[in-house]
């Protein structure tokens, strides 16, 4: 009898009406009574988390102990599929934790984050380190043939094959201990770095207190800047951040060139600023360490060794990609910064075009040629009813609804919480939080509280998932108006969010999103398609106070306006993704300077003065805190794929095609990462993606 058997049938006795069973305080340690066990939120205080993580450490322990310890010959059952479902009070509580930390953080928590992050490196590097086990891994790997299993398992059992190999599983014991040490330092590293970075973010404030410093700015943004002053107590004045929905309308409007300097520079430079929360030791340590890392596990570079279980599969490929896209759009963001320029000189200006000058050139040309700005389409952008639009497109597509529930525990009261059923049968929970607030992290993403699978015995697990985004807030006298771009991020996370709940698959390393880097934002990607459908927009942009569908005239304005300034929007993307690439294709371990770096990388780009990367080195949580390392291209490889897949549904002439979607839906979203996923896409499109459909949809060719 397997161990896991066991506390099957000691559960079951628990559950038959068995009078010992104590209740602990600390409700990781019980079953969650609570609407479709829904974690109790309001129930989990900052002790209980110490106590669950060190239990879940010696749980999981002890199931690798039974798994290595057995005396059968090692099968897919009691090996990998043993080793799938073990450590489920770790998955339980780091969830939980790993959500709330990111969403609602406080210093408690950004302290366990620091203590847990070590010991759970360590905790993985005991796993993957093991020597026994991974016999017992390698013998089933080698003899893969003997047992009967499904595609998905085969695949199962590849990741965790190739997962072990790729941890260091094959290396001495001198090797072992070396990278241990390096996995160590690097999740320190990669914490500090976030904190840093949280810290400067928040660390900076430009505060107005003469109404003549407010040119140019429109009315809610001037609103929204009093309510900022106000939430800081400062009653009276005006403050803008260096968050990005604070910051950007005022670089969009502001006449104050200075001031404009001021705040774009504090952005630019956190981080970078020589004082306690500095990140260039931490991230010249952390490229040097994950060079090393790769060497020693037999990789040219970090890259190499990330690159080989994506899509792109080598850092040629990629820069391939990256160059064909950058050659396309370098020219048109060049053609923009002259068009600029031209204004700059028609108003009598005697200065060159500067980084914080793009957003306001950019807003006057964007006026003058469509005369539309963020202004004019925000009263329609209101946040439930973008939700609706959303909501309404994946019902037509994949016939799901949405019920809004109030009884469902929540972290915090901007929460909204809803059950998405098919035909009345419950398919998930999707849990939204949208406004920014200084216990959250900036940027936009969608997790899981829990993950759709099927546990051991088969019986299906539905999805906990979590949609988290930084949108304009509402203020005293108007509800929450969002930019067409913020609708767009709503959209895009809301399609990972689809990806978790149409989930179908059986084991929980492989379900929901557990796909690579570069196919992952497809099934995002692929929702910001419908946000401006006009045939879309009719159904949910309607003004927030006279209910009135917006106009014909600003849809197509809209429409034209999509392709505007994509010069500018793909060369800051496309910076940054190859400042990663240079981080990362790095062959000989080195003690960078990073300013002379980032130049260096940048010059040989030939990237203009006048643009910044989207994120500068020391800002850039996705590659040193967030698992984009030698990743951040994917959103764009995505992009060909999301471009060329949403061309599937244009073809029929119905963006609301059932067929495609169930398509869709059947080879992609439902499969997780149980096949391979050049497979996957062949499978639904019947060909392999080209650039093409991306540079059509950026107007770039
Ligand atoms: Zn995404």
């Amino acid at each position: 009898m397997t161990n896991r058997a066991f506390i099957m049938i000691a559960a079951l006795i628990l559950f038959s009406g068995c009078k010992k069973e104590v209740k602990s305080d600390n409700p990781f340690f019980n079953k969650w009574e609570t609407p479709f066990e829904v974690p109790p939120f309001e129930k989990i205080k900052t002790v209980h988390y110490m106590p669950a993580y060190l239990k879940g450490f010696e749980e999981q322990k002890s199931e690798i102990k039974e798994i290595i310890t057995n005396p059968d010959e090692p099968t897919f059952d009691n090996t990998i599929k043993a080793l799938e479902y073990s450590g489920e009070l770790l998955t339980k509580v780091s969830r939980v934790f790993g959500g709330l930390n990111s969403a609602n953080t406080n210093d408690s928590l950004q302290a366990i984050s620091m203590e847990v992050a070590p010991l759970m490196s360590k905790h993985r590097d005991d796993i993957s380190l093991n020597d026994s086990l991974f016999q017992r891994v390698k013998s089933v790997f080698e003899n893969m043939d003997k047992f009967t299993l499904t595609g998905e398992e085969k695949k199962v059992l590849d990741d965790t094959y190739k997962s072990f190999i790729r941890n260091g599983a094959a290396l001495s014991s001198e090797g072992k201990e070396k990278l241990r040490k390096i996995n160590e330092d690097l999740s320190i590293l990669s914490v500090q770095f976030g904190q840093n970075l949280l810290a400067e973010t928040n660390g900076y404030k430009l505060i107005i207190d003469n109404e003549e410093d407010l040119s140019g700015l429109p009315d809610g943004v001037i609103k929204q800047a009093a309510a900022m002053g106000k939430s800081f107590n400062m009653e009276g004045k005006w403050i803008f951040t260096i968050q990005v929905p604070s910051m950007t309308p005022f670089l969009q409007y502001s006449d104050r060139r200075d001031l404009r300097e001021k705040l774009f520079t504090a952005y630019f430079m956190k981080g970078d600023n020589d004082n306690e929360y500095d990140n260039k030791v931490i991230i010249s340590r952390m490229a040097r360490l994950r060079t090393e890392r790769s060497r020693l596990l037999g990789y040219d570079s970090y890259a190499d060794f990330v690159l080989e279980r994506n899509m792109a599969k080598t850092p040629e490929r990629v820069f391939d990609f990256l160059e064909q896209v950058w050659d396309a759009a370098l020219p048109v963001a060049k053609a923009e910064a002259a068009a600029q320029q031209e204004i700059i000189k028609r108003e009598g200006g005697k200065f060159r075009l500067e980084p914080w000058d793009w957003w306001y050139y950019t807003e006057k040309i964007k006026k003058e040629k469509f005369d539309l700005d963020d202004e004019i389409t925000r009263p329609y952008f209101k946040v439930d009813n973008v939700m609706e639009g959303m909501f309404c497109v994946a019902n037509r597509l994949y016939n799901l609804d949405f019920t809004k529930r109030s009884d469902i525990p929540k972290y915090h009261p901007d929460v909204e919480t809803f059950e998405v059923t098919r035909e009345g049968k419950h398919i998930g929970i999707l849990m939204i939080d949208n406004y920014p607030r200084q216990s959250k992290r900036g940027g936009a993403w969608c997790g899981a509280y829990r993950g759709q699978h099927r546990d051991i015995t088969g019986k299906m697990i539905t999805p906990v998932v979590t949609m988290v985004t930084n949108s304009t807030p509402p203020t005293a006298d108007k509800p929450s108006l969002l930019t067409a771009g913020e609708a767009e991020t709503l959209f895009h996370e809301f399609g990972h969010a689809l990806h978790q709940l149409l989930s179908n698959c059986t084991y929980p390393g492989v379900s929901g999103t557990s796909v690579p880097r570069d196919f992952v934002e497809l099934p995002s990607q692929i929702m910001e398609h419908w946000v401006l459908e006009p045939e879309v927009l009719k159904e949910y942009a309607k003004h927030y106070q006279t209910g009135e569908v917006m106009p014909t005239e600003i849809v197509e304005k809209l429409d034209k306006a999509g392709k505007f300034n994509t010069g500018f929007a793909t060369t800051e993307f496309l910076a940054a993704a190859l400042l990663d690439m240079e981080y990362h294709s790095l062959t000989e371990p080195a003690d960078l300077e990073i300013r002379e770096f980032e130049k260096k990388a940048m010059d040989k780009w030939g990237l203009i003065p006048e643009i910044k990367p989207r994120y500068r080195s020391t800002y850039f949580n996705h590659i040193w805190a967030s698992g984009y390392a030698a990743g951040y291209y994917s959103y764009y490889w995505s992009e060909m794929l999301d471009a060329d897949a949403f061309q599937a549904f244009k073809e029929t002439g119905d963006i609301f095609n059932r067929e495609i979607a169930s398509k869709f839906e059947k080879e992609i979203l439902s499969r997780g990462g149980t096949r391979d996923p050049l497979e996957m896409y062949i499978a639904f499109r019947g060909k392999e993606p080209g650039i093409y459909a991306l540079l059509i949809n950026r107007g770039l060719k």
